[in-house]
Order: structure tokens, then sequence, then C-alpha cells
């Protein structure tokens, strides 16, 4: 199957051009935005708007066909966080130098397995937010 393009559009415009994991928007990588199927094809995902969202290649590399991660502190395997359905602001933190901090399992838990704070990715944001951008619109 494949994504549409007017439901590419409409998942681009509800995900207001971000990344919905490392919130990065889009106009500030040097790369495409990829449609991120939030349940992996490969795990029984659909092809259906509820179950896509935006993500930077980045984020969509690292998460390919997983479903869940480690969380570091409890040890326990974890569902990663639904950028649909799941507030980011109620699982992540964006600390002023541009690391992402868990709130959560879900959080910890994702940042670990989509490794949200490599190295670059952190200082784009540090960058980002020291021109005064925020990750919540
Ligand atoms: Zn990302």
């Amino acid at each position: 199957m494949t994504v549409s393009d007017a439901t590419r559009a409409r998942v681009r415009a509800a995900s207001a051009e971000r990344c919905g994991y490392c919130r990065v928007p889009a106009r500030y990588i040097y790369a495409q935005m990829q449609i991120d199927h939030i349940l992996p094809q490969a795990k029984g995902g659909s092809d259906d708007e509820s179950n896509l969202w935006l993500s930077c290649p980045r984020c969509n590399g690292f998460k390919r066909d997983q479903t869940h991660g480690i969380d570091p502190i409890t040890t326990r395997r974890i569902r990663l966080f639904n950028p649909r359905r799941q507030q980011w602001e109620r699982h992540f933190r964006m600390e002023s130098d541009g690391v992402i901090t868990g709130r959560t399992t879900c959080g910890r838990a994702t940042i670990e397995a989509l490794h949200l704070n490599y190295p670059p990715s952190v200082t784009l944001r540090r960058y980002l937010l020291r021109a005064g951008w925020r990750p919540i619109p």
C-alpha cells in the first residue's frame, strides 16, 4: 500500500511540520521529513491516517520496526511514544541545552530507542532554542 498525497498533506498539517519525536521543524533539517507508521507496517500497521505522523529521517531511521524500548531506569520494556495519541510535553522535557529528558517510562524508553540525544541533534536544538524556537507551538 502507499500513502496518498492528500493523506500525506493532512499528516504534515496535523503534525505542524515537526518531527513527532524530537520536534525538529521540517524547515531546519537538510533532508525530507518522512511519514512514520506509528505501528510499523512490519508489525501489521496500516496506511490509515490514524497510524501516520511526521518524523525526521534520523528518528524514523532509528525507530525502524520497533514498537517498544527499554526504560533505562526501571529496565522495563515500554511501548514507544505515540505522537498522534500522546502529548509530547507529558512524556518529555526540552532542556535549555537541547537535551531531551524523559518524564515517564515511555519518554525515557523512546529517547533511548530513537537516540533522541544524538549529539549533532542536540547541538541543532540548542541553536534553535537560542534563536527562540520552542518544541511546543
Ligand atoms: Zn526527529
